[in-house]
């Protein structure tokens, strides 16, 4: 279970987060819905804990991660531009990271071969980032952020840089092994499609504050504000 406390966030004098406060649940997909500039990525930073919050707390079960470093902390992460390494073949890219944390370099392309595989891949494994099309790179990406057994996953906008027919097969392909791995996740998308079609929850973003958070099926069908009707398309 991952726990946000009353984050929030200033640039400046610009606060980008005004105390953002959710719970996920072990192995849920939450997807955070919300217009450009409102402060998804930000929030996902300082959970990987690549940015500091101003204040507030982030809690995995019982482990305050404010006390532990970026590296240490179990997060996977996927983007929007696909930030595969060039130089490195799409196996290379997934076993890097394995190396890094000192697994074996045998076993580290085995396992690899194995994310692969679950992507859909297998016979892709020599081909580098350029030879790859842009839904290859983002399996790849994806690949790549499962492999070392991450606690949670946060995707931002992985598919917004695919045409339509792509990131309907993908987003399907992301829920199933979601699913199948149990795997904590934050969604982050501007498309409501997306949204409805793939979570367990959406919370609704609205300049750096959570304005609703509910089931696709209660957020479609009983919007509770506004801001989420106009988002949802349901308002009159
Ligand atoms: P998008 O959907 O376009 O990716 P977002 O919801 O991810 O938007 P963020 O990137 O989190 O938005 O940015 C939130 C706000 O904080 C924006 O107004 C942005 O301009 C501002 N911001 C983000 N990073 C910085 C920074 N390093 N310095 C100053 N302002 C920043
Ligand atoms: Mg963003």
């Amino acid at each position: 279970q991952l726990r946000l406390k009353g984050i929030s966030k200033w640039f400046g004098s610009f606060q980008a987060l005004k105390g953002i406060g959710m719970t996920v649940s072990a192995g849920e997909l939450v997807s955070l819905l919300g217009p450009s500039g409102c402060g998804k990525s930000t929030l996902f930073r300082i959970i990987a804990g690549l940015e500091r919050a101003g204040e507030g707390e982030i809690w995995l079960d019982d482990c305050n991660f404010g006390c532990i470093s970026p590296q240490k902390r179990k997060v996977g992460m996927v983007f929007q531009n696909y930030a595969l390494f060039p130089n490195l073949t799409a196996l290379g890219n997934i076993s890097f990271g394995l190396e890094v944390q000192g697994m074996e370099r045998e076993k580290a392309r085995n396992e690899a071969r194995c994310w692969l595989e679950k992507v859909g891949l297998a016979s892709l494994e020599k081909r580098y980032p350029h030879e790859l099309s842009g839904g290859q790179q983002q399996r790849v990406a994806l690949a790549r952020a499962l492999a070392p057994k991450p606690e949670i996953l946060l995707l931002d906008e992985p598919l917004s840089a695919l045409d339509a027919s792509v990131r309907t097969i993908l987003r399907n392909e992301i829920r199933q092994i979601q699913q199948e791995l149990g795997i904590t996740t934050i969604y982050v998308t501007h498309d409501q499609a997306e949204a409805l079609a793939m979570s367990d929850r959406i919370a609704v973003m609205k300049n750096g504050e959570i304005v609703e958070m509910a089931t696709p099926q209660n957020l479609y069908r009983n919007p509770a504000n506004l801001f989420t009707a106009e988002f949802i398309g349901t308002a009159s």
